[in-house]
């Protein structure tokens, strides 16, 4: 089932078409992260789904219906950093987050506390707080009334490496337990480590949408390394279904069609012919390469 259906969305402000047609369908249990460079219409995309703003055009449906306020109730969400009281503790916080939002019970500000891991920390002051620590507990604070989906912006912006990993593994554990997340980011190594999903936008169209490892690869690459390269290389010219060949360092790089490529019978090919295979790998392109060979293009 999808949580969440986009159809045809479409946003400018004045000349600038900020969102130009967006069609994508979140499937529930996915992480499902929303990539692209500044300005593409991320913010703009997340803002619609949660009727901060209006779309010019098109729909969209959370749990294949239109929005309803009992709807709403099971989408928490992070668009910008909450007015966290800088001289109250982390519980009085959440304490008047949820009596402005109704959401969830008392008992739940214990429970979100703990899965952020800021339990122990609870009564502390909340300009006492590390900048991960006051991420975590906004995403705390998304997290009252226990929500079916989260929808988060840039939710590692501005940390440390420690900060970005603590919410990497905070993001890992709420997908295990059942959320389905919808996150925006310009991190692609996080999109990469954590998500199960992506779209790629750019200037607010849809370049590339799916499964992380299918947007990854548009092809099969196949890495080889045999004591004589050149000779191999020149073997493999005619080998059936091969796109390309080409050396990279102590490599051969052989590109197949999507889903063709089979390391067992191009090991065996080569020993037949002679040749040990040093070493043998299918090679998966990583997100930064597909996402720069995508936006530039
Ligand atoms: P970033 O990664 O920089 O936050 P983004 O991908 O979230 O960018 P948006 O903030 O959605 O992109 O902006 C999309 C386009 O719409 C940009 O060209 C931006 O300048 C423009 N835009 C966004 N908000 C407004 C606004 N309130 N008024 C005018 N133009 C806007």
């Amino acid at each position: 089932m999808d949580v969440l259906e986009l159809t045809n969305i479409t946003k400018s402000y004045g000349k600038v078409k900020a969102l130009n047609g967006i069609s994508l369908a979140v499937p529930e249990g996915a992480i499902f992260g929303i990539l692209g460079p500044n300005g593409s219409g991320k913010t703009t995309l997340l803002s619609i789904i949660l009727d901060v703003l209006s779309a010019d055009n098109g729909q969209y449906k959370w749990f294949g219906q239109k929005g309803s306020k009992e709807q709403r109730k099971q989408i928490g969400s992070l668009l910008e950093t909450p007015n966290f009281y800088h001289y109250l503790s982390a519980v009085s916080n959440l304490k008047i987050t949820q009596s402005i939002s109704g959401r969830g019970m008392v008992a739940d500000i214990e429970n979100a506390l703990k899965t952020v891991d800021l339990f122990d920390r609870r009564n502390s002051r909340f300009s006492s707080f590390s900048l991960g620590m006051k991420q975590r507990l906004a995403i705390a604070a998304a997290l009252l009334g226990d929500p079916r989906v989260l929808v988060l912006d840039e939710p590692t912006n501005g940390l440390d490496p420690v900060g970005i990993a603590e919410i990497r593994d905070l993001i890992k554990n709420l997908h295990k337990r059942g959320h389905t997340i919808i996150m925006a980011s310009h991190l692609l190594d996080e999109v990469e480590k954590i998500c199960t999903h992506v779209t790629i936008l750019k200037t607010g169209n849809i370049i590339a949408t799916g499964e992380v490892d299918e947007v990854l690869s548009d092809e099969d690459t196949i890495e080889l390394g045999s004591a004589d390269n050149p000779a191999l290389f020149r073997l493999l010219q005619d080998y059936p279904g091969l796109l390309h060949c080409k050396t990279e360092g102590k490599l051969l790089l052989l590109g197949f069609e999507k889903g063709k490529a089979d390391a067992a019978a191009i090991n065996n090919f080569c020993f037949k012919n002679g040749y040990v295979l040093q070493h043998l790998a299918i090679k998966k392109k990583r997100l930064e390469t597909r996402f720069f060979e995508l936006t530039n293009n």
